[in-house]
């Protein structure tokens, strides 16, 4: 039985707008919005995705990537299909350009979830892989149980939600790491099919929710990676707060998108640049220790050391940097 969506308007003729996402598509009778995964049937919208799992894996949380929200632990990470972007360089466009016909699907019930969230030494909770907001209904459903067994929800989100659905949410959400594509938005009409001041928007409500935050930008040789539009970038996260860790990830060609990799030195300027303005910045699909290392924003040694997803020295102690006694930015026990 299709489950009904939230947040829409039934317009004359049985037409729908949709107001989940900035989107705000308009849907037809029997027509489905952008992301495919809610359809307008007979004036009634539906989401097509309720309680319908196509990944499901016990991931570091590293690999979210959160690396200042229980470092060290694991997740029970899970997604669906659908995404309201069409990024042409999508690592996850066998899911997140999926119909429902196209992809294998297991039918996952909100009371198991929450069983299965504690299992394994799970922390909890992620929904990622796919874009979660457009599985609102089915997280709004689920994450009030797995907080009620005391465990965490993490979100891995390009932050395209409408400012509403979004305030319902986030009080059941702990941690997310919200990826900001690029600042500009000719990139994001071109490259996503969204805007970016949505994005920034709803970063800055999630941040001032409380909600742990992590930002990913993902450099893409000649479409993002000027020194003009990272130093935007920065300031920006700078002028939220120097303490939100960003993480440069390194481009590698998927999907429809054959521009090369992205070379190493232009991740590195990034990185050198955002040095300069914040206290936590990492380097991702870099092979390079100090890339994934945490250093103490007062005395500069090391806090966390990690190979890939793997730490190999821990030296925070309640929270606080064991050599010069300095609190940590994040989440830690
Ligand atoms: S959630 Fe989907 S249907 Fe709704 S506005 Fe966004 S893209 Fe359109």
């Amino acid at each position: 039985m299709l489950k009904e969506a939230l947040f829409y308007k039934t317009l004359e003729d049985k037409r729908i707008r949709c107001l989940l996402c900035p989107k705000g598509c308009i849907i037809e009778n029997g027509q489905r919005g952008d992301c495919r995964v809610r359809l307008n049937r007979n004036g009634i919208l539906y989401t097509l995705n309720y309680k319908k799992i196509t990944s499901l894996a016990l991931d570091p949380i590293e690999k979210k990537p959160l690396y200042h929200f229980l470092p060290g632990s694991k997740i029970l990470s899970i997604g669906t299909f659908g995404c309201n972007f069409f990024c042409p360089f999508c690592q996850n466009w066998e899911i997140s350009q999926a119909l429902e016909s196209d992809v294998p699907t297991k039918t996952l019930s909100i009371e198991d979830l929450a069983i299965y969230a504690g299992e394994y030494g799970s922390c909890g909770v992620a929904y990622t892989y796919n874009e979660p907001s457009i599985w609102y209904e089915f997280i709004k459903d689920s994450a009030p149980l797995v907080k009620e067994r005391s465990l965490k929800v993490v979100l891995v989100t390009n932050g395209y939600i409408n400012p509403i659905p979004q305030k319902e949410l986030l009080p059941y959400i702990d941690a997310m790491n919200i990826d900001l594509k690029a600042f500009s938005d000719d990139f994001y009409v071109k490259y996503t099919g969204g805007h970016l001041l949505p994005v920034l928007r709803s970063i800055e409500a999630a941040y001032n929710a409380g909600v742990h935050i992590e930002i990913t930008n993902l450099l893409i040789t000649g479409l993002n990676d000027s020194p003009e539009m990272i130093k935007k970038l920065i300031d920006w996260v700078h002028h939220l707060d120097p303490a939100i860790p960003l993480h440069f990830s390194r481009y590698f060609p998927a999907y429809k998108m054959t521009i090369p990799e992205t070379p190493v030195e232009h991740v590195k300027m990034a990185y050198n640049m955002a040095q300069e303005k914040l206290h936590y910045v990492y380097m991702g699909n870099v092979w390079n220790i100090d890339a994934n290392t945490t250093y103490c924003k007062h005395c500069g040694r090391p806090l966390i050391v990690r190979r890939g997803y793997e730490i190999i020295s821990y030296n925070i102690e309640s929270g606080k940097c064991k050599f010069c006694g300095e609190e940590v930015d994040g989440v830690f026990e």
